[in-house]
């Protein structure tokens, strides 16, 4: 049957000698893998169509509810501006790769939206024109402003990825004695909840902090308004909440990683790019 549908491509590679596979996040949030026989050929059509972060219209032939031979395409929107250069492209392919992680099964035009939103936000910030001075200089002020955005973003998307995938606890109240939390509190991991002072559950909490009730909150907020709203609701730039950014960033990542059973490649190159 042929069918039409609009969608982010997540990932490209090659299917065989002459063809190409496209993976595409459709906008009711459906993992589907097309196969474009020789596509090659036409070497324009292909990278404009099958390049990942585009966000394209395809008619095909059905095989089954996720796989189908592409009849044609055409890009409705390119985010030329995030492909630019190698720091957004970075994050881009990891943004891509992590939706990809966790897109399995059910349908849910949440992770197309959460998609959508986070390219529309790359394109609008001016921090990759910069190209990361952060990461020569991760401890200079100057720069702190680009490195805060980045870690507000990459985290608040984790936060929204683990939010989908049902991994967020009640970050209001102590996990295991349901006081609500306040003062010192301790991250608890692999799901993402929070202990109190007084409570330990044995497995890989941290340290009772301040900083902790801090992590609570921002992902309490995180979890349900737009990024913007969260990025002007964390505290003004400072080497302080930098810290906890990054602290909360490496738990969020400690908590896929479990989930995913793996480290994902295009997270280490990042990572490893920027400094941490
Ligand atoms: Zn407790």
């Amino acid at each position: 049957m042929l069918r039409t549908e609009q969608g982010i491509v997540i990932k490209r590679f090659p299917y065989s000698e002459a063809n190409t596979g496209i993976k595409i996040l459709t906008e009711e949030g459906q993992i589907l893998t097309l196969t474009a026989y020789g596509i090659l050929s036409s070497k324009k059509r292909s990278n404009l169509i099958s390049e990942p972060g585009s966000l394209i219209s395809v008619t095909y032939y059905e095989h089954t509810h996720s796989t189908g031979a592409l009849k044609e395409g055409n890009v409705v929107e390119d985010f030329e501006e995030i492909k630019k250069n190698y720091d957004s492209l970075l994050v881009l392919s990891y943004i891509l790769e992590l939706t990809d992680a966790a897109v399995k099964g059910e349908k849910n035009s949440g992770f197309y939206n959460l998609l959508y939103g986070a390219l529309q936000e790359m394109k609008k910030t001016d921090i990759f024109e910069r190209g990361f001075k952060m990461k020569k200089n991760r401890s200079s002020l100057d720069n702190l402003g680009d490195i805060f955005w980045l870690y507000a973003f990459l985290g608040f998307y984790k936060i929204r990825i683990v939010k989908l995938l049902g991994l967020l606890g009640d970050t209001g109240i102590c996990a295991n004695c349901g006081n609500p939390l306040g003062g010192r509190v301790k991250f608890a991991v692999p799901d993402v909840s929070f202990l109190c002072e007084n409570c330990t559950d044995g497995t890989s909490a941290s340290e009772a902090s301040a900083s902790g009730a801090h992590m609570a909150e921002w992902i309490r907020f995180a979890a349900v308004n737009r990024f913007q709203k969260y990025l002007s609701y964390l505290p003004p730039t400072s080497e302080t909440i930098m810290e906890s950014l990054t602290e909360m960033d490496h738990y969020l990542n400690r908590t896929l990683e479990y989930f995913f059973s793996k480290i994902l490649t295009s997270k280490i190159q990042l990572y490893k790019y920027i400094g941490s």
